[in-house]
């Protein structure tokens, strides 16, 4: 780790240096996807200008260097998750396919009158992946409630958890608002009366280290392109034995140990569940996303994001008629407002005129916004990378979109 300094660190993301609209780019939509360092890019461009190759198979070099590099990825990811053992770590394509493995394993250990436990706070793809689950076993999802500053209510999800409780999903820090949810808890409670728990760290990853031999997890699910590394990749962590208990996902080559047309064996961790050519480019360029975050260090991405975060909502708070959804003392740097009388979407395209970028809509968490009675949000989302002077430039853009608005 060395010392954080924002301005050293924007050069290495060449994006940042780019126009729109005639603006200087000011990237405020990170919990949609977050950019790209040059060390990334590099590691992607080597890849496919030094050894590109099919992994796992060939007895050539480029296929035994891709092969190297590809696992030596997945050891980082290892260390960096603390996962006890290699092999619990899974490459997919991200978050959601990660969700769908597990939720399509399920199919066979699930009887009918099971209960699945969601929460309020989910993003889409932790709870359709759950609906189908329940069709197709005839288990039944309950859901954790949550009060108007966007927590979970505990005392609820005590009250749901029973005997006839198999899993418990809920994401680490929600999309749409910022919440830090009380994972650890949540976990404990669950393993007390035997229920596994999934726990979806899309958009806990950008921001904190996740232990997951600490926290005790039987899943968690992560995507690279939300922590500085390229779309397309993810892990899905699960505990050895979980995953010996799931069935494989998809078939195919890679995750077979011998087949003929009677019966067809599969391999064992982590191949059972890589059915197919990964995205070997995608996976290596993970790792070195990682060895970037952990470089400019989470405990000082935390501080400094935490930082931004105060600042923005004290500034943003002064525009008359803004209100922010997503108030608890423990979360991330979003910022989901709206201005009174003003439809989201049409704030959104005011500071796209400027060079602002940040999301509007529902966040694909449309529960969230019944439960506010919005149809949407705008939604700033900032990163290490980010700036107060970025901050005071939203909120001018802010103060003019109201002023053309209203
Ligand atoms: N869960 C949460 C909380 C997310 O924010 C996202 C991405 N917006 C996902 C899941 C899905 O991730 P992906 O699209 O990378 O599969």
């Amino acid at each position: 780790e060395t010392p954080f300094n924002v301005e050293a660190l924007r050069k290495d993301f060449p994006i940042l240096n780019r126009e729109v609209n005639g603006k200087p780019l000011v990237y405020f939509d990170n919990a949609a996807t977050s950019q790209t360092p040059q060390q990334v890019i590099d590691c992607i461009v080597d890849y496919y200008s030094n050894y590109n190759a099919n992994i796992h198979r060939g007895v050539h070099t480029l296929s035994q260097e891709a092969t190297d590099k590809y696992e030596a990825a997945r050891l980082k990811i290892q260390k960096h998750f603390n996962a006890n053992k290699s092999h619990e770590i899974i490459f997919t394509s991200g978050t959601t396919h990660g969700i769908n493995l597990v939720a399509n394993g399920f199919s066979s250990l699930l009887n009918k009158g099971d209960e699945i436990i969601v929460s309020a706070l989910e993003h889409h793809s932790n709870i359709v992946p759950w609906q189908m689950l329940c069709e197709r076993t005839g288990a039944i999802l309950k859901v954790i409630p949550m009060n108007e500053d966007g927590e979970l209510v505990i005392s609820e999800y005590d009250k749901l958890l029973s005997n006839n409780t198999r899993l418990v999903f809920v994401n680490h820090i929600s999309n749409a608002l910022g919440t830090i949810n009380p994972i650890e808890a949540i976990i404990e409670k669950a393993h007390q009366i035997g229920a596994a728990v999934l726990i979806d760290g899309a958009q806990a990853c950008p921001h904190i280290k996740p232990d997951v031999q600490a926290l005790d997890v039987d899943f968690y699910v992560a995507s690279a392109h939300k922590m500085c590394g390229p779309t397309g990749v993810g892990i899905l962590y699960g505990k050895e034995a979980w995953l010996n208990k799931l069935p494989p996902y998809q078939g195919g080559g890679e995750m077979i140990a011998e087949v003929t047309f009677e019966k067809t064996t599969y391999a064992d961790l982590p191949h059972k569940f890589e059915a197919g050519t990964p995205n070997i480019c995608g996976g290596i360029a993970f790792g070195a996303a990682i060895d970037y975050m952990n470089q400019v260090g989470f405990n000082a991405i935390a501080d400094y994001e935490h930082d931004l975060l105060e600042y923005a909502t004290k500034k943003l708070l002064e525009i008359e008629g803004l209100k922010i959804y997503g108030t608890s003392k423990h979360k991330t740097s979003v910022i989901s407002f709206n201005i009174a009388g003003i439809h989201p979407y049409d704030i959104g395209t005011i500071l796209d005129k400027m060079g602002i970028a940040v999301r509007t809509g529902h966040h694909c968490a449309q529960p969230i916004m019944d439960f506010f009675k919005i149809p949407g949000t705008v939604r700033a989302s900032f990163a290490f990378y980010n700036t107060k002077a970025e901050i005071d430039a939203l909120v001018e853009g802010v103060k003019k979109a109201t002023n053309m608005l209203l």
